[in-house]
Order: C-alpha cells, then structure tokens, then sequence
C-alpha cells in the first residue's frame, strides 16, 4: 500500500521523486487528497454562486429561451452535479482514513475531473455549432479558469483568444450591450479564479514540498549515525528487511563483514577523544567509499565497529574484497597510538560468506564473522579472517568452518 502511495505522489508530482524509504508518505498523499477534494468544494460553491448571479442578471429578459435551450439543459444537469458535489465532498472530508476510503477519495477526484471535461466539450461544441450564448462563453471562461492554466499570461491569452472567437458570433446574433458587459465581468471573475486555483496549487505544492523535505531530514536522523554518517545498527535492519529475502529468493552469495578498529582505545587515550571522532570519521568514509553505493550496506555497530554487507559476490572474490577495505584503511596513515602491528591506524576484519537461505543463516553469518574478527583479533591484528558457511541442508551440527583463509597484510613497515 505504502508503495502505491509513493508511486501515486510521485507521479502526480514528478520532482518529488526520491528513492528513499518514507514511513509517513502516506500522510503527504492524505494531505494533497483531502487539499484537492476542499478544492472542488470551493469551486463548486463559486460556481454556483457565479451562475446563480448569471440567472438572476438575465431574468427579466429572456427567461423562456433560457430554460428549454440545449445550453440551459446542459447548465442545469452540471448545476444539479455541483450541488451533489457539495455536499458529497463535505461528507468525503469527514470520512476516517483507511485502504477503501482512500480508493473513494481518488475515484471522486477522478469523476469529478471527467465529468468537468465533459461539460467544457459539450460546450465547445455547442459554441462551434454557432449556438454560443451568454451560459456557453461564461462557462468556457469558467472551463478555462479551472483547465490547466497556471500562470497570469496564459490565463490572459486563453481568455483574449476566446474574447476574439465570441465576439463573431455575437455580433451575428445581435447580443444587447449586457451580454458584452457581462462578457467583460465573465473574463475578469474567470482570470481572478485562474489566479486563485494557481496560488492554491502553488501553495499546496510548497506545503507538499516542506513536508517532504522536513520528512527527508527526520528520516536521515532516524537512519545514520550523527558522527560518522554511515547507517545505524536501526537504518541498517530496515535495509537488510529487503536485501536479505532478495538473496534468498535469488540463491544470491553475500558476505558479511565485522571491521574493528585496532587499539582504538589507546588512540582515544594518547590523542584525546575529539581526535578519536575524527578518526573514526575518516575510517567510516573510507569504509563506504569502497563498498558498491546502493548495493552494499555499511553501518556503525556499535563504539569502533562497523558491519558490511556485500550484496552478490562470490566467496573468493569476498575475502579480497574485505582486504581492500583494510589495505583503504591503512592507506589514510592516520598515526597510530600503539606501534606493536603497524605505524599507523589498523583494523582487523572477520568475514563470512553464504548463500542465505532464510533470516537464521544471516544470524549465524553475523557470528561466524563475529568469531572470524576475534580469530583476527588473537593473531596479531591488521588482517583479515575468512569463513564460508555450508549451504544450509549440508551442513553438520556444530561445523560450520569449512575454510579459513587469512589474509595477513604487513605491507606496512612494523615499527
Ligand atoms: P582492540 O584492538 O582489541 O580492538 O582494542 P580497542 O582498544 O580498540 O578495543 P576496546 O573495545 O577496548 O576499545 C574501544 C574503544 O572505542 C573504547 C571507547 O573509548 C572507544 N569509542 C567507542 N565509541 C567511541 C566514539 O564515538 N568516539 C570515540 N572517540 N571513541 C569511542
Ligand atoms: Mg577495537
Ligand atoms: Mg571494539
């Protein structure tokens, strides 16, 4: 349903596209519905009050023909239809919101927009035909209005065009001096409608706007962490929701990937803890900027620590892979505080990988990796340790280690 929603929004407004995950998207989408739908009210109300005006200047003088011409049948069923409208709408916008009423909400939008453009082709055509007369030209202005004009020139050049194509035809028929002056008020009430509906549509898009944005904000606070800007252990899970049933389906190879940094707390002890931020920060970077973007997922797992997932690689390939983020690391020469593996900062990284075949076997891919970085840990630091995990119905209880590959990495100069 979210996702109707969001395709729905993002369709009526194209740039607001965006690909992230909106938990309240559905919020915005209620607020446009119930926006458009007090919208038509109002423009129900205007227009009945306009044509009730229009009845009332005529009425002492040509009553008869007003009532039984093919126009005035026209007026009175789309004047019957706007008077439902009211009171349709306002009973729209005391309904509660859920699945089915929103359906309702969006159909009513839809009839409502068919049956306008409708009654604005009948009345063109009847003003082709040569029958044009006070209802049809107010109504065409009126169609114009409420059509998709959007700006003040082109209201204006709608309505002196439509001017020049009246004017013919009511010079042929003769029209009394009133239909010209009530053609003159016609097109200022149509541009100040035009002008209305504009300044509505604008506004409620720069609302939509704030809301989108102040939802990018809170959504981007939700999901990364504040000091290094990677995921969150709480981002990183909604992520993995759709990743890891992906592979699944797909019998897609991943790997994960434990990363602590070496004698950081050493680090945090000889250079203070606002240098720790910063290395963190650069280590974090340095991290993602070697993953796949949109691919892979990193975050910050807790103190030190970060967890990556790599999305469709083979196991091979995912060892050199881990040992490319630890050769990245070592490659920002941050200077060390503890000198016993390496004169400058380290990581150690334990990597596991796997053909997932339900939610456990990523559980038992976080520990293998988890075991992999303490292995890495207690053999000296500044490498990497690799698992591959069984598939799921081969593996034996209690055996889970089918290779371990170690990756030991002392192109750095020892100290
Ligand atoms: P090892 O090589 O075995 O990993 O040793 P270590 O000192 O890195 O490991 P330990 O887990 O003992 O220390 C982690 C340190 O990370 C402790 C804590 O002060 C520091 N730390 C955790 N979070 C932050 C942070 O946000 N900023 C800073 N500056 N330090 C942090
Ligand atoms: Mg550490
Ligand atoms: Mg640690």
């Amino acid at each position: 349903m979210l996702n109707n929603v969001k395709k729905n929004v993002s369709t009526s407004f194209p740039f607001l596209k965006s690909d992230r995950h909106f938990a309240h998207t559905q919020e915005i989408f209620d607020t446009v519905q119930t926006m458009n739908i007090s919208q038509t009210l109002n423009f129900s109300i205007l227009l009945i009050l306009m044509e009730l005006g229009n009845l009332i200047s005529y009425w002492a003088v040509d009553i008869r023909s007003r009532l039984i011409s093919p126009t005035s049948f026209a007026i009175l069923i789309f004047l019957l239809y706007m008077g439902f409208n009211i009171f349709y709408c306002d009973y729209l916008l005391g309904l509660e919101r859920n699945g089915r009423t929103r359906k309702l909400l969006q159909g009513h939008t839809y009839s409502f927009t068919i049956m306008f453009s409708l009654f604005c082709l009948c009345m063109n055509y009847l003003c082709l035909k040569g029958r044009m007369s006070a209802e049809s030209v107010l109504l065409f202005y009126i169609y114009l209005a409420a059509g998709p004009i959007y700006t003040y020139k082109e209201a204006l050049a709608a309505i002196v065009t439509t001017g020049a194509l009246a004017l013919p035809s009511f010079v042929a028929q003769k029209a009394p001096v009133s239909m010209y002056s009530n053609m003159f008020l016609y097109s200022f009430t149509s541009l100040f409608l035009s002008q209305m509906r504009c300044r509505i549509t604008g506004n409620n898009l720069r609302l939509l706007r704030e809301a989108w944005d102040e939802q990018v904000y809170l959504q981007d606070r939700a999901d990364n962490d504040p000091l290094t800007q990677v995921l969150n252990r709480s981002g990183f899970s909604v992520r993995l929701e759709q990743l890891i049933p992906a592979a699944i389906q797909l019998y897609v190879p991943i790997a994960v990937i434990m990363v602590d940094i070496d004698y950081f707390k050493q680090y945090n002890d000889t250079f203070g803890h606002m240098a720790g931020d910063e290395c963190l920060k650069k280590v974090a970077a340095a991290l993602a900027s070697r993953i796949h973007q949109g691919r892979d997922l990193i975050c910050r797992f807790g103190g030190e620590e970060f967890q990556i997932l790599l999305y469709g690689i083979k196991p091979e390939d995912a060892l050199h892979a881990a040992d490319r983020l630890r050769q990245a690391v070592a490659d920002l020469k941050l200077p060390a505080a503890d000198r016993r593996t390496a004169p400058y900062v380290t990581i150690s990284v334990g990597v596991s990988s796997a053909v997932p075949s339900s939610m456990e076997t990523y559980n038992g891919m976080i520990k293998a990796a988890d075991d992999e970085l303490y292995y890495a840990k207690n053999h000296g630091k500044n490498m990497v340790s690799f698992r591959e995990l069984p598939p799921e119905k081969e593996s034996v209880p209690n055996s889970v280690s089918v290779t371990r590959c170690i990756a030991v990495s002392c192109e750095l100069p020892r100290s």
